[in-house]
């Protein structure tokens, strides 16, 4: 008897298990699937907030374009937008303070000097630390929405430094 209860047991618990498996298995297919037709059916980028200004060509290679969000000093940090076209990107440059980038849609590049290029998509959070030389920007193909945030600026907002070259970028 006390066997019998065993392999039932057993045979319950792997059952279990397999339902488990299965269940993982087509919630992954789904989502990939939802992905799919997501990216099938896009043609533009979402935009939370509006383009704002055309970055200047002595920061920026391509149309970036940035919209300041505003912040009460008492924060000392900056915060806002960019939207950068297919094939922009910002400039090498560090933060005093670091930055962190919130990723709301489209696909980037982001890049830490001396690291390999990271791609950024959607849903990304990126934290650049403190005078770190990096850049970031969108990807050949399709543009890329960011959101920055920088905090601590009595140490410094931005070091602006030399652009990112065609070389660098196609890495
Ligand atoms: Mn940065």
């Amino acid at each position: 008897m006390k066997n019998y209860i065993t392999i039932i047991a057993i045979a319950v618990g792997s059952l279990f298990l397999i339902t488990a498996c299965n269940s993982n298995t087509n919630k992954k297919e789904e989502k990939t699937q939802k992905e799919e037709t997501m990216k099938n059916e896009k043609d533009e980028l979402d935009a939370i907030f509006p383009k704002g200004q055309k970055g200047p060509a002595e920061f920026f290679t391509g149309n970036a374009h940035n919209f300041g969000f505003e912040i009460d000093s008492v924060f000392t940090t900056v915060a806002g937008n960019v939207y950068f076209e297919p094939g922009a990107r910002s400039n090498w440059h560090s933060h005093a303070s670091g930055q962190i980038l919130i990723i709301t849609d489209g696909v980037g590049y982001h890049q830490i000097e001396g690291q390999p290029i990271e791609t950024i998509k959607k849903g990304d959070i990126v934290q650049c630390p403190p005078n770190v030389r990096h850049w970031h920007g969108a990807s050949p193909e399709v543009g890329l929405q960011q959101i920055y945030v920088v905090p601590n600026i009595e140490k410094g907002v931005v070091d602006w430094q030399e652009a990112v070259t065609d070389e660098q970028y196609q890495k």
